[in-house]
């Protein structure tokens, strides 16, 4: 496998940004999920972008959120 640039647009950003991602992050991605697609947390700016990516690191939609919550 060779990196994978993920395109996406961010509600928030109201634009399409790309995101690379290396080769050892995408096998640990793979080992990591359990189901697909599987969502993956892009934090920027002041928001999360989440991205559903299928097994191809394909994206099968995108959300975006300003709240997290950690207790
Ligand atoms: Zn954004």
């Amino acid at each position: 496998m060779t990196n994978q640039v993920v395109r996406f647009r961010c509600d928030y950003c109201k634009k399409v940004l790309a995101i690379t991602l290396s080769d050892d992050f995408c096998k640990k991605f793979k080992q990591e999920a359990d189901k697909w697609p599987y969502p993956l947390v892009y934090p920027h700016n002041n928001h999360w972008a989440i991205i559903f990516l299928d097994e191809e690191f394909k994206e099968r939609g995108v959300t975006a959120s300003r709240i997290g919550f950690k207790e």
